[in-house]
């Protein structure tokens, strides 16, 4: 808990206030957190990069980002067993 380093990001503009040098970033159990020491905003980044805005639940309520699709897609091919002979 108390380990938690914050550091600003030198360049960085806050998402919300688009002011620059005032976010802060840190990283909690692997995943990045930024805030915004200027106007309050906080997110996470997720997996790919992508803003997490903290007060988005469970909801889809923005249009996200057309996130590329996993590289590692399930793709099953069932070859039709009726067209098997039943081996004998
Ligand atoms: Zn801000």
């Amino acid at each position: 808990m108390s380990k938690t380093k914050k550091r600003f990001i030198a360049g960085a503009v806050c998402p919300a206030c688009s002011e620059p040098d005032k976010l802060m970033m840190w990283n909690e159990e692997g995943v990045p957190h930024r805030e915004c020491v200027a106007c309050g905003f906080s997110d996470t980044l997720n997996e790919q990069g992508l803003s997490v805005p903290k007060e988005l639940g469970t909801r889809v309520n923005q249009a996200q980002p057309a996130a590329a699709k996993p590289s590692v897609q399930t793709v099953q091919f069932f070859p039709n067993p009726k067209l098997k002979k039943p081996a004998e």
